[in-house]
């Protein structure tokens, strides 16, 4: 079904070393080409995981497990596996090729073998199956397709894709085999041990002795119920002659409680030896009558039956299968098996007859025993042919098919489908698509939900819930959070406080400080927030920086000197400088300072701040003072009054001032600033 897809790696060179030739075989999850390893220079055979499994975890770790089981063996009957990786969306095993076909070719072509060909070609599958056991393994889809006949006669059990460690097996959801071959416990959703695959190797035995699987059934659920609950009938029913230790050797290995198998390879391959040698030539070689002698050399070369047997695999080789393993031992699986024509429809196989005792060592009789034991508690007690088992058929074909129509949805919800474990993605800073497309690739459902965020811009992803890397069932939702931008928020009112307040309030918002600078004001105090950018209540994200401009108090005035100014330019002076100018009611006389000048200012110097007062004294001039008449009167006196009255005196002789008689003054009689000069004439 993936063939024509996968086709196009024929010619391609994996991973830079592995040249793809030709296809193989393909399954339903891979296709195996022969293949050039272009390093070693040497044919290997190369299993691809199909392209829409590689991103499937539960294939991955299938491919991986084979490789690491694998590689814990290293055994002449076991496949080898030489690397395992991924190259882009490949994931690919390298194995060593086996040129040659499988035992399903065999079987396709010659029908039933003669006892002793089907014990050559058991024998190294049990010696490959007891290496396996010894090593803590168990295959757990031993089957025809899976035994590699090379061409020069090798024989090598492969596919170790199920297989588990031993310790493992009972932490599983669900588990992968072929219906045709299954054990019992498998089917019942139990653990798989090594008498799993011993039970496989039995069903084996039975179709190489008489060319037909046990069980047929016209759906794989009616083969898995017979597994359950029938046992395996003697080869010799269907193939007469055939040698009684046949018949007990594949019931011992087909009985349906594993307790009653050998209980591993090596236990199996010790019993198969010794019955092979005291079995005649002629039991060896016996042919049943119907089968068709010589059609096929046992081991066919290459050539022609590669060919049919890539043709025979793709029409009648049982496919591996999912099947839901469940705790309900009444349940079964979905699964497709090649409907077989087989005698006996449903009830084929079940062995009612009573076993002959053996003759031989008592060792051999107790097993006989514990074989008949099995046999007796596996078998109905009333034959299914008793009644109606026709329609009693047809009542547990439905209950069968209900029940394994739930619990192969239960293994398929828990195992591949919702209920399976995912990983949850990355996805942050994608858009909302990409993000989406990365859930879904991983199998999620998102919800999304628009959240602030400060970083992602607006329409990009956040991130998710549950977080990335979490393991969670893929039907539980996944809410992925969308980038509706930062979130902005309102600024408080800075202003009126301390810096020391709006430091604190910027602290409680969420938002920084920015520039701080101081200014002076004349209304608020020295240390008090003046002014904030941005102004309250503008809406900013968390973080935003904020100015605040912060009060110096008032700003000083020098006081500007308007001494011995007119009275209106002092004013006007003082005005200009932000002060207040009052005029002093008294005016005073000054000997220097004109009449209307400013005399005196108080303050006279300093700084004040604006609006303060500067008062200003305006003079009226000097003082006046009348000049005394000292005409006729002596100089001395004369000269003596007025500088009392603070005059400078200049007195001008004539002829030598000879009686010192002022005979003539000048001012005289009149009013002069306080301080003038009297000249007087003396004679
Ligand atoms: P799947 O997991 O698909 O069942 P297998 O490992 O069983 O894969 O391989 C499927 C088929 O590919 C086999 O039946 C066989 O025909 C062929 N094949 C597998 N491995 C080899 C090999 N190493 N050499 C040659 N052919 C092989
Ligand atoms: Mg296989």
């Amino acid at each position: 079904m993936q063939e024509a897809t996968q086709d196009h790696l024929i010619g391609t060179t994996v991973d830079g070393r592995y040249q793809v030739r030709s296809r193989l075989a393909s399954g339903g999850m891979s296709t195996v080409y022969l293949a050039t390893d272009q390093r070693l220079e040497r044919d290997v055979a190369l299993k691809v995981l199909h392209p829409h499994l590689a991103n499937d975890q539960v294939f991955l770790e299938r491919l991986s497990r084979e490789a690491k089981s694998a590689a814990r063996l290293s055994h002449p009957h076991v496949v080898g596996v030489l690397d395992q990786g991924e190259d882009g969306h490949i994931a690919y095993l390298v194995m060593e090729y086996v040129q040659g076909h499988t035992l399903r070719d065999v079987l396709n072509q010659q029908g039933a073998l003669p006892p002793r060909l089907a014990l050559a070609l058991l024998d190294p599958v049990v010696e490959g199956l007891a290496a396996a056991h010894n090593s803590g393994l168990i295959h757990r889809d031993v089957k025809p397709e899976n035994v590699l006949i090379a061409d020069d006669g090798r024989i090598k059990v492969g596919d170790f894709g199920l297989s588990r460690a031993v310790t493992a097996t009972t932490s599983t959801g669900a588990l992968i085999g072929t219906v045709a071959y299954l054990a019992p416990e498998l089917v019942l959703g139990q653990a798989a041990d090594a008498r799993s695959d011993i039970y496989s190797a039995g069903i084996m035995l039975y179709e190489m002795l008489t060319g037909q699987q046990p069980y047929a059934g016209d759906s794989p659920i009616q083969v898995a119920y017979q597994h359950v609950n029938s046992s395996v009938g003697k080869p010799s029913q269907l193939a007469p002659g055939l040698a009684q230790d046949l018949d007990e050797l594949v019931q011992w290995c087909t009985a349906v409680d594993g307790e009653n198998r050998p209980v591993d390879g090596t236990a199996l391959l010790t019993e198969l030896r010794h019955i092979r040698t005291t079995l005649s030539d002629e039991q060896l070689d016996h042919r049943q009558p119907s089968s068709t002698p010589g059609a096929m050399p046992a081991v066919p070369g290459r050539g022609d039956a590669m060919d049919q047997r890539t043709e025979s695999i793709r029409t009648t080789a049982a496919p591996t299968e999912f099947i839901a393993q469940q705790s309900n031992p009444t349940t079964v699986l979905a699964a497709s098996a090649p409907p077989r024509p087989g005698p006996g429809g449903i009830v084929s196989g079940v062995d009612t007859s009573t076993p002959q005792p053996g003759k031989r060592e008592l060792k051999r009789m107790q097993r006989q025993e514990v074989k008949d034991r099995a046999r007796a508690a596996a078998t109905p007690v009333r034959p299914l042919r008793e009644g109606n088992p026709r329609r009693r058929g047809v009542i547990w074909t439905v209950v069968v098919v209900i029940l394994a129509v739930l619990a192969a949805s239960a293994g398929w919800f828990f195992g591949m489908g919702p209920g399976s474990p995912g990983t949850v993605p990355e996805v942050k800073s994608k858009t909302v698509a990409e993000a989406q497309q990365l859930l879904r690739t991983a199998g999620f459902q998102s919800e999304p939900r628009d959240v602030f965020d400060d970083d992602i811009p607006p329409g990009m992803a956040v991130g998710t819930e549950p977080p990335p890397g979490s393991q969670v069932r893929k039907f539980q939702p996944i809410t992925l959070f969308v980038s509706k931008g930062a979130q902005l928020f309102a600024l408080p009112g800075l202003t009126g406080g301390t810096l020391d307040e709006a430091k604190a309030a910027l602290n409680a918002a969420e938002m920084a400080l920015g520039n701080v600078t101081e200014a002076y004001d004349d209304k608020v105090p020295a240390g008090v927030v003046l002014s904030q950018d941005p102004a309250k209540g503008t809406e900013v994200r968390h973080g935003t920086p904020v100015a605040l401009v912060v009060s110096k108090g008032p700003q000083p005035i020098p006081v500007p000197d308007v001494r011995g100014q007119p009275q209106d330019a002092a004013v006007k002076a003082i005005q200009d400088a932000g002060l207040k100018a009052v005029i002093a009611p008294e005016t005073v006389n000054d000997k220097t300072v004109p009449k209307g000048a400013i005399v005196s200012q108080a303050p006279a110097n300093g700084n004040l701040f604006k609006g303060d007062t500067v008062t200003l004294t305006v003079s009226k001039g000097p003082k006046m003072v009348k000049v005394p008449n000292f005409i006729g009167k002596q100089a001395d006196d004369a000269e003596r009054e007025l500088k009392k009255l603070g005059f400078k005196v200049d007195v001008n002789k004539i002829l030598g001032g000879f009686f010192g008689t002022v005979r003539d003054q000048n001012p005289v009689n009149n009013e002069v600033p306080e301080g003038s000069t009297v000249t007087l004439t003396v004679v």
